[in-house]
């Protein structure tokens, strides 16, 4: 079923106030197989919230108001919907009581406006407020339904949730709920991952295929209607069988969680220890692995070692390494070898990483270019490797993906 949400307020319209009703409630109704096609937003004027009620029942079987229903001469959106329905204002009783009880318990006085707030529409059903005063409106009319909510959010959500939610259900014929599954890739791009899978992208029914990109890791959402999480599972498992088949090498997880969250994860599992030596990557890593709650079993310590000095001084990097005539120089695979073995052996890890390179903007000085990072990773046990990085972007972006790649070679 296709459903229209209209947030009424004028002080969304001059940007006073964020929208979060209409984001609340779409991602509510997505979770009980409503598809939200439009979302609107008017002002506090009576004719022109009738007209965007009018608008939405031409295009939506469901429309969904938040906002209006106080008290004051600005609150319109029963109104406006009995004037779009053709139906009268009518006081719900037990509504009225509750104002009443309000008013008397604090013993204020209680002006006819506040009555309002217990009016809702002939043939309607009533939502209570468990939470506020204004009652909520529920009504079928020429094969629409209408849901009239409150606008503080701390009213809406538990109104939607406990009366709204089974109302809609109760009076939509058959729809049935989404049920999603993330699939996380690290090693490989948007792009590269839509390459890969753009027949079946473009192919897409039941499940649905999407992609998703946040800087350096990339997600596949399968999406499908079904009447439990088992059976929609069930209706994904040959299209992430073939997703499998094709980019399987670079699937870490099954959930939307970071590969940093993974790797902690994986190296306490295992009971191994990591240690980094960071350059331009200024800490970034060391802080990334310690967002995670228990890092502490598994991460030993990092060291930044951003001047030649550092390097040697912290790290045993050898001089002759950093500087001289025909010295690979800092920038390099050699001293990236030398930074991730130093750490290691210092700190006594199973593994440690290493990141020298040239965040930008501009190139080092040198001249050699922005985003040249050199990875290293030593392993107990196993000859150090050195991978070289070419990364585009800003500085904070060529740090972070130094990370993420640094992450990925822990997790190959
Ligand atoms: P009240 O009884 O408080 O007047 P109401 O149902 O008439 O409630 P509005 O007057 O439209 O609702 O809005 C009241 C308050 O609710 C706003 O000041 C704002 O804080 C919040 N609010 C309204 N609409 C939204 C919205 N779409 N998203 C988030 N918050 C909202
Ligand atoms: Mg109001």
């Amino acid at each position: 079923m296709k459903a229209e949400i209209v947030a009424v307020g004028t002080e969304l319209l001059l940007g006073q106030i964020v929208n979060t009703n209409a984001q609340y409630l779409a991602e509510a109704c997505a979770g009980i197989g409503i598809d939200v096609y439009y979302q609107t937003v008017v002002g506090d004027n009576v004719d022109r919230i009738v007209s965007a009620l009018r608008i939405a029942s031409e295009r939506a079987d469901i429309v969904i108001c938040t906002g209006g229903l106080g008290p004051t001469m600005d609150d319109l959106t029963r109104d406006a919907l009995g004037i779009h329905v053709g139906a009268e204002l009518v006081m719900d009783e037990d509504g009225m009581r509750k104002i009443e009880a309000y008013f008397a318990e604090r013993g204020a006085v209680m002006v006819e406006s506040n009555r309002r707030q217990a009016l809702t529409l002939a043939g309607a059903d009533v939502l209570p407020n468990d939470t506020g005063m204004a009652v909520g409106t529920a009504l079928r009319r020429d094969g629409k339904l209408y849901v009239l909510l409150p606008g503080p959010p701390r009213e809406l959500k538990p109104m939607f949730d406990r009366y709204a939610k089974p109302w809609l259900r109760a009076n939509m014929n058959d729809a049935l709920p989404l049920f999603s599954k993330s699939l996380k890739f690290a090693g490989i791009g948007e792009s590269g991952l839509e390459h890969a899978l753009l027949d079946l992208i473009e192919s897409q029914a039941d499940p649905t295929i999407a992609p998703y990109a946040k800087e350096g890791e990339v997600m596949i959402r399968l999406t499908s209607r079904a009447s439990s999480e088992a059976e929609a599972f069930a209706k994904m498992a040959d299209t992430e069988a073939e997703i499998r088949r094709r980019v399987g090498d670079h699937l870490y997880a099954e959930e939307d969680v970071s590969l940093d969250a993974v790797i902690v994860r994986l190296l306490r599992e295992r009971g191994a220890t990591l240690a980094a030596a960071e350059s331009c990557t200024g800490g970034l890593f060391a802080d990334m692995t310690t967002s995670h709650p228990g890092s502490s079993e598994a991460f030993a310590g990092g060291i930044v070692s951003y001047s030649n000095a550092a390097k040697t001084a912290l790290l045993g990097v050898p001089k002759a390494l950093l500087s001289g005539p025909g010295a690979p120089g800092a920038l390099s695979a050699e001293t990236a070898a030398s930074m991730a073995e130093g750490a290691r052996t210092r700190l006594g890890t199973t593994f440690a990483v290493s990141f020298t390179g040239v965040a930008g903007p501009g190139p080092s000085a040198d001249g050699k270019p922005a985003g040249l990072v050199y990875l290293g990773v030593a392993e107990e046990g196993k000859a150090t490797e050195v991978r070289e990085l070419k990364l585009s972007g800003s500085r904070e972006i060529v740090k972070l993906r130094a990370c993420r790649a640094g992450f990925y070679e822990l997790w190959k």
